[in-house]
């Protein structure tokens, strides 16, 4: 599915919307440029989850655990990543075979150790479009789920301007 986002709020509000359905054991993959939005929206999806401490991009570990929502949350951000061994220090499949939520910002430097299958999310941006402009593609996400997800964005645009 591909959702078109105007703002931070917008992309916020998606991720929110995916969080609240999100199952245990999924694992959301998200790429895209520097700034474009994966850290808004994983704050979204973790909201969506339950979560209410604040939710930033982990600096100087890999993987930040969040344990107090509707599912464990494990949000990695691997851009500093220098190997894929790294991950194995973490012990990264205890997270990625378990029983939470996983999202990993930066997915795309772990490709050789992401199961199959994922949720993957690329964000991107289209200045022509605005400096705002985000387009959102989400592959691998439940007919049913993308349904509401739909639903949900819809309804949200018909509350712009009121
Ligand atoms: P990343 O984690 O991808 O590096 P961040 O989520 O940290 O990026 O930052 C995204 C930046 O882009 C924020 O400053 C946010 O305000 C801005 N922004 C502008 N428009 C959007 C949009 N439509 N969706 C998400 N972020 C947006
Ligand atoms: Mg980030």
């Amino acid at each position: 599915m591909i959702v078109e986002t105007r703002n931070e709020k917008e992309t916020f509000k998606l991720g929110y919307s995916i969080g609240k359905k999100a199952q245990a054991g999924q694992i959301y993959t998200l790429t895209g440029d520097l700034g474009v939005g994966k850290t808004i929206f994983t704050q979204g999806l973790a909201a969506g989850l339950g979560i209410e401490e604040p939710v930033n991009s982990p600096t100087f570990t890999i993987v930040q655990i969040y344990e107090e929502g509707r599912l464990p949350f494990y949000h990695f951000d691997v851009y500093r990543i220098g190997d894929v061994e790294e991950m194995e220090e973490i012990g990264y499949e205890d997270y990625f075979y378990g029983e939470g939520v996983c999202l990993i910002e930066w997915a795309n430097l772990v490709e050789e150790i992401l199961p199959r299958p994922v949720i993957a999310v690329l964000i991107e941006k289209n200045l022509e479009k605005g400096f705002d402009y985000r387009k959102i593609t989400i592959d691998g996400m439940d007919e049913s789920i993308q349904t509401e997800v739909n639903s949900e964005q819809e309804e949200e645009n018909e509350n712009i301007g009121n």
